[in-house]
């Protein structure tokens, strides 16, 4: 395997990996040489992912059904990865679910829904991996949160909520693992071109098309789901050991 180290360090799982951000994260860590798990909501776009990867000569495989936001779920679906591939080394909390409602329509239903699975998730998920890792003396969790979390965004106080508690999350866990040979930082994306900004686009909640952002963007170019999977690649490497509780955003320079 390249660039990681012990061989024993070869288990990625990654969660929302069947879409977007997530499967462009699973190609590029199973091109790296990890067996990488992914744990989506939708079991058919991540068995076409783990298809996709293992055609292209790589190790992935999807786990059927899993809500991060159920902790049973979680759990089982940690167990099968485990089983199939040996302790888990790598931990990417990308599943996310996005909101746009002005404050005073948000429900508590929607709000409960969207911390569930985009901060409740990644703790259920770190739990349940973190012994395998605190086993090998090595680990690293990365967590996909949001640059709204930076920046704030008009009719997303629950979304950016969650994603700014996934970033004090990763601070905290980051000072108490540490001492365990873990790491863990957060990318928090900002403008992706992916199946949930162009839901966005398309009912008209981005203020503009992308192009239009692309525009007001100092790279001039939305984000591809590559650039962040680059930036993952790098906090999971073994060259990475000394970069903890950093937030690392990968925006095209709209935040800073
Ligand atoms: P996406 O294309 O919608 O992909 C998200 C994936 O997560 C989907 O496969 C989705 O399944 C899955 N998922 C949703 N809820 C889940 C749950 N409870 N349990 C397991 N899987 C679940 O979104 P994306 O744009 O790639 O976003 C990935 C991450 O980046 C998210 O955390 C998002 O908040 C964050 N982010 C994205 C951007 C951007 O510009 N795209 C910006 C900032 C932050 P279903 O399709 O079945 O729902």
């Amino acid at each position: 395997m390249s660039g990681h180290g012990a061989t024993a360090r070869r288990t990625a799982i990654v969660t929302g990996g069947g879409s977007g951000i997530g499967r462009a994260i699973v190609h590029r860590l199973a091109e790296d040489g990890f067996a990488t798990a992914i744990l989506d909501l939708d079991a058919g776009a991540a068995d076409a992912v783990a298809a996709e990867v293992r055609e292209k000569g790589h190790e992935a495989s999807a786990f059927g059904r899993v809500d991060v936001s159920d902790r049973a779920q979680v759990d089982g679906a940690v167990g099968r990865v485990r089983d199939r591939y040996g302790p888990v080394s790598v931990l990417v909390n990308n599943a996310g679910l996005t909101g746009f409602k002005k404050f005073l329509h948000i429900t508590g239903e929607a709000w409960d829904r969207i911390i569930a699975v985009n901060l409740t998730g990644p703790f259920y998920c770190a739990q349940a991996v973190v012994p395998d890792m605190v086993g090998a003396g090595w680990g690293r969790i990365v967590n996909i949160s949001s640059s709204s979390a930076q920046s704030g965004q008009q009719f997303m106080a629950h979304y950016v909520a969650s994603k700014a508690g996934l970033v004090g999350f990763t601070k905290a866990l980051a000072l108490e693992l540490g001492p365990d040979g873990i790491t863990v930082n957060t990318i928090p994306p900002g403008f992706v071109d992916t199946p949930m900004l162009r839901a966005s686009e398309g009912k008209g909640l981005l203020g503009g098309s992308v192009d239009q952002h692309a525009e007001r963007t100092p790279v001039r170019r939305p984000g591809r789901p590559e650039d962040i999977a680059a930036a993952c690649a790098f906090l999971v490497s073994e060259e990475a050991g000394y970069v903890t509780g950093q937030v690392i955003g990968v925006n095209g320079g709209r935040n800073t």
